[in-house]
């Protein structure tokens, strides 16, 4: 159901008046954790006047270290949904165990399937039902096919809208936090009628290189970015070197807008 061969028009996910994998390029940005109400609506504010179109910000965070900081849980799915109203945003959200996915749905316009789930099919399956658009992150060892079958057990499901998103892979290079793999877009774009977006942030970990790479990514095809955007990226709790600050996020909008047409 992800193939060509099943449907050659390309999927369009409607999701609050926003069309994702039509005609315009959609930047989702905003925090990697919701950190508190002010920080949230702050960035939301930020990332609004720059022109995204979706707030993308994690309450239930999945951190390598068990003693990180995990994430506010439904205050800060709540903050969202105060962040939405004021500011028309739609909301990106990760969900990462089938006993909160109803939880977070109350919430969240789209639902994020993070790297470390990608083939938590119990997980895909429950998410798949929630009657909600699902972001499915590419597992950062997965291949193509096997990220083109984890979206099948969304599609099988029932569920049409689901957008892909190429967040970088493992390999020996260790100076970026994982290698961009930018031949996934014509790839996944050849083979699979789904839209595809790309992650340069937690593809490079480090955010001087997010701007080049998201200029990339559009040239390269992408229908939009997940791009992590903090009021002062130095303070943050989570992925703070590869956050962009207010004015870079500002830069990095302006110049997509030289190369393509951002809704
Ligand atoms: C995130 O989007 O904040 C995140 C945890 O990403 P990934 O699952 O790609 O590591
Ligand atoms: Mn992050």
């Amino acid at each position: 159901m992800a193939s060509r061969a099943y449907m050659d028009e390309p999927t369009v996910v409607k999701v609050g008046g926003l069309d994702i994998g039509g005609d315009t390029i959609h930047v989702m940005a905003g925090p990697c954790a919701v950190e508190s109400r002010e920080q949230l609506l702050q960035a939301a504010q930020i990332v609004k006047e720059a022109g995204a179109t979706l707030l993308r910000g994690g309450a239930f965070k999945p951190r390598t270290s068990p003693y990180s900081f995990h994430g506010l849980e439904e205050q800060g799915l709540e903050m969202l949904a105060e962040a939405r109203e004021r500011t028309g945003l739609c909301i990106v959200t990760e969900v990462m165990d089938p006993r909160t996915v109803n939880l977070v749905a109350q919430y969240a316009d789209i639902l994020q399937i993070g790297t470390r789930n990608m083939q938590n099919f119990f997980l895909l399956r429950e998410v798949a039902r929630a009657g909600k658009p699902v972001l499915l992150k590419r597992g950062s060892s997965a291949t193509i096919e096997e990220w083109l079958l984890a979206a099948e057990y969304i599609l099988a499901e029932g569920n049409r809208d689901v957008i892909l998103c190429e967040r970088g892979i493992r390999t020996f290079e260790n100076y970026t936090r994982n290698t961009l793999d930018l031949t996934a877009v014509p790839v996944i774009k050849y083979l699979s009628h789904l839209p595809v977006i790309v992650d340069p942030s937690h593809a490079i970990g480090k955010w001087r290189f997010v701007e080049p790479m998201s200029r990339a990514a559009i040239a390269a095809g992408a229908d939009g970015l997940l791009v992590e955007v903090h009021p002062n990226p130095a303070e943050a709790l989570c992925d703070g070197p590869q956050s962009l600050n207010p004015e870079n996020f500002r830069v990095l909008m302006k110049e997509l807008g030289g190369i393509a047409e951002i809704m």
